[in-house]
């Protein structure tokens, strides 16, 4: 809860102010130095702490521009407890276009991190310490890996009610809860008692309108279900799905791909989900849903080898189908963000 001056970085905001802070978050071959820009709205009336954090992953820059829309509309002498920014987490990361850093560590498996580690281990550090201790909610903005994109989705743990009622609030089209990764921020953060809201939409390297639309209205109406603000627009989907469990399909046969089933449909089993052909024009393979779900993303690539992820299916329900490979779950390379 804020009450009175709160003191992010070294610097003490005043009740009623807004602060921009630019801490040192590492130092350039220059030997200039690299800030962590973030925006802290302290707000007139007592109330939970919250921050909004984005571009984690340096390649996914739709929460960039989410974040650039909350901090028009709040406004510290409305606001009830207060809200820190950072539009850009993976400061160094972005500068090259990449969802790692230069040393090629993901800074979402590098938290809390520390002082004398990696690159990637001290800025979860700043983060840690500055942002996430003290806080009371956290939203994590991110988007779909490397040719992929996300229907909107909201990605919360599977144990916290709490945090799966707030994700309902969002308004995105689904809301899947998962197991904690390791070293992510959100983990982290719910170690520390912290729930955060992992939002997905879109791809990286570009702004998808419809996912930043959902994400703008969805963190006012969290921020709003906290009563830290009067007012929220209304939510993009009034009733999200609630999906306990997904997994990617994958190409078996390699060729041009052409989709059938496109991201936010639902399928059934039976239906058809792509066709690959070769680029003499042989329909090397017709795919078929097995089970009853949800595309809630796909590859963004025309060209399919086997083993190559497609479609990632969300299954209605609790359960796991038999065939579910488990290793989906570490492989760094489907993994959106979570
Ligand atoms: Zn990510």
């Amino acid at each position: 809860m804020s009450q009175g001056p709160i003191t992010v970085a070294g610097v003490a905001i005043e009740p009623g102010e807004r602060r921009d802070l630019a801490p040192t978050a590492s130092e350039s071959y220059t030997g200039d130095r690299t800030t962590l820009p973030m925006a802290v709205i302290n707000g007139v009336g007592p109330g939970p702490r919250v921050f909004v954090t984005a571009a984690v992953h340096g390649d996914e820059i739709n929460g960039i521009e989410v974040c650039r829309r909350l901090l028009d509309d709040l406004d510290p002498a409305t606001l009830r407890g207060a809200v820190t920014v950072i539009p850009i987490v993976n400061v160094l990361g972005v500068q090259i276009n990449s969802r790692y850093l230069p040393d090629r560590r993901d800074l979402n498996r590098s938290f809390p991190g520390s002082h004398t580690g990696s690159m990637a281990a001290r800025i979860a550090r700043l983060v840690s310490d500055e942002v996430i201790d003290g806080a009371d909610v956290g939203i994590d903005l991110h988007t779909a890996a490397n040719h992929r994109t996300n229907v909107p989705q909201v990605r919360v743990d599977v144990e916290d009610a709490a945090a799966r009622s707030l994700a309902v609030t969002f308004g995105a089209p689904f809301v899947l809860t998962a197991k904690l990764r390791p070293g992510s921020l959100r983990a982290v953060a719910g170690e520390r008692g912290v729930p955060v809201l992992t939002f997905e939409g879109g791809g990286p390297l570009r702004f998808d309108r419809d996912a930043i639309e959902v994400a703008h209205r969805g963190v006012l109406r969290v921020l709003q279900r906290l009563e830290m603000i009067d007012e929220a627009p209304p939510p993009s989907h009034p009733h999200p799905m609630v999906l306990n469990a997904s997994r990617w399909l994958r190409a078996e046969r390699g060729g041009l791909l052409e989709l059938h089933a496109r991201p936010g449909v639902h399928v059934r089993p039976g239906d058809q989900l792509w066709t690959t052909s070769s680029p003499l024009g042989e329909e090397r393979a017709s795919v078929e849903a097995t089970d009853e779900g949800y595309v809630i993303g796909s590859t963004t690539l025309p060209l399919v080898q086997p083993g190559e992820a497609v479609l990632h299916i969300a299954l209605p329900g609790d359960r796991l189908p038999a065939e579910d490979d488990p290793s989906d779950e570490e492989d760094d390379d489907l993994d959106d963000s979570w």
